[in-house]
């Protein structure tokens, strides 16, 4: 609820802090068991940062975290530890989060090693039972990561993060790195994983196809900002903030089903550390009016269900 992240920026030899990045501004959204919230804008709008709040990696400046009835925005030590085996993140790059010294029946164990006292045996059958499940052979256990393609690198990851028993899994660009075919057996897979453990997920993603195939709810952020948030349908049926209009315009599969004409945004994504006043769309925005350069536009729910920070509305 209205979760802030701020970064200080710091500068000079004495290294003062001369400003802040202000990577999530004011973010409210929830997720309900079993649901996929997909999460979507340019790199640099604040969705990992997001992620990564809701996971404890960071302490937000500002809001609140609930999870299952419980506020953990401030707790700490091994409260926060017991805390977060209910949450597990999953990488782009399954090489960066594998450990390439051990085998995968060791990195797929190591959580429950960590985490619980689960004796050797009751980890080694859970890692086989947890191999089964993402669809490796057993042998894989004894392996090492290097020994496996990308999309099989990442269902070890997968498998690594299951160990648990998680309840929320923030998969951040997931599967952004692997050839198309191979982000579809990824995505099959996540889902039957949902279904099965009854797993929540937010979905970050820069890829608007591969967000409509996953998600119920869909958000749409813009330097930090939620600019639109709605069920899926609502969202890519009638999107509503021009920010969220041109992305779909410009998504491939989007505009061979329905015919929108492409609307091509002028200029970069401004810095974060220094984002425009009002509406920060404003300096690209193909319909800004006076107003937008003034006054911030709320998130205010439009049509039902379809959330909107726009000053059209
Ligand atoms: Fe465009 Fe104004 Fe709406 Fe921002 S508030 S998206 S600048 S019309
Ligand atoms: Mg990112």
């Amino acid at each position: 609820r209205n979760v802030k992240m701020y970064f200080p920026i710091t500068g000079g030899i004495l290294q003062r802090r001369i400003g802040e990045v202000k990577a999530v501004d004011n973010v409210s959204f929830s997720i309900k068991k079993g649901d996929t919230l997909g999460l979507v804008g340019e790199s640099g709008c604040g969705k990992s940062t997001t992620g990564r709040v809701i996971m404890r990696l960071y302490e937000p400046t500002e809001g609140s975290i609930v999870f299952d009835g419980h506020d953990i925005t401030n707790i700490k030590g091994d409260q926060l530890r017991r805390l977060r085996q209910n949450f597990q993140m999953v990488f782009q790059d399954p090489f960066s989060s594998l450990n390439p010294r051990m085998t995968v029946g060791a990195i797929v164990a190591e959580p429950m090693i960590v985490n619980t006292r689960m004796t050797q045996k009751e980890v080694g059958e859970r890692v086989a039972y947890l191999l089964r499940v993402v669809g490796l052979p057993q042998e894989a256990a004894f392996k090492h990561p290097h020994e496996f393609s990308g999309g099989q690198r990442q269902r070890i990851a997968i498998a690594r993060a299951l160990g648990l028993n998680p309840k929320l899994m923030v998969l951040d660009e997931a599967v952004s790195a692997l050839d198309v075919s191979i982000q579809a057996q990824i995505i099959n897979l996540l889902d039957d994983l949902r279904r099965q453990f009854g797993l929540s997920y937010l979905f970050i993603s820069h890829n608007l196809s591969v967000v409509k195939h996953v998600s119920n709810k869909v958000g749409v952020m813009y330097l930090g900002r939620m600019v639109e948030i709605a069920p899926k349908s609502k969202l890519y049926g009638a999107p509503l903030h021009p920010y969220t209009q041109s992305l779909l315009s410009a998504a491939p599969e989007a505009s061979r089903k329905v015919k929108r004409e492409r609307i091509v945004l002028a200029g970069e994504v401004p810095n974060p550390s220094n984002p425009p006043s009002g509406c920060a769309f404003h300096t690209r925005c193909p319909k800004a009016m006076n107003i937008c350069r003034e006054a911030r536009p709320e998130l205010l729910e439009i049509v039902p269900e379809q959330f909107v920070a726009c000053h059209l509305y």
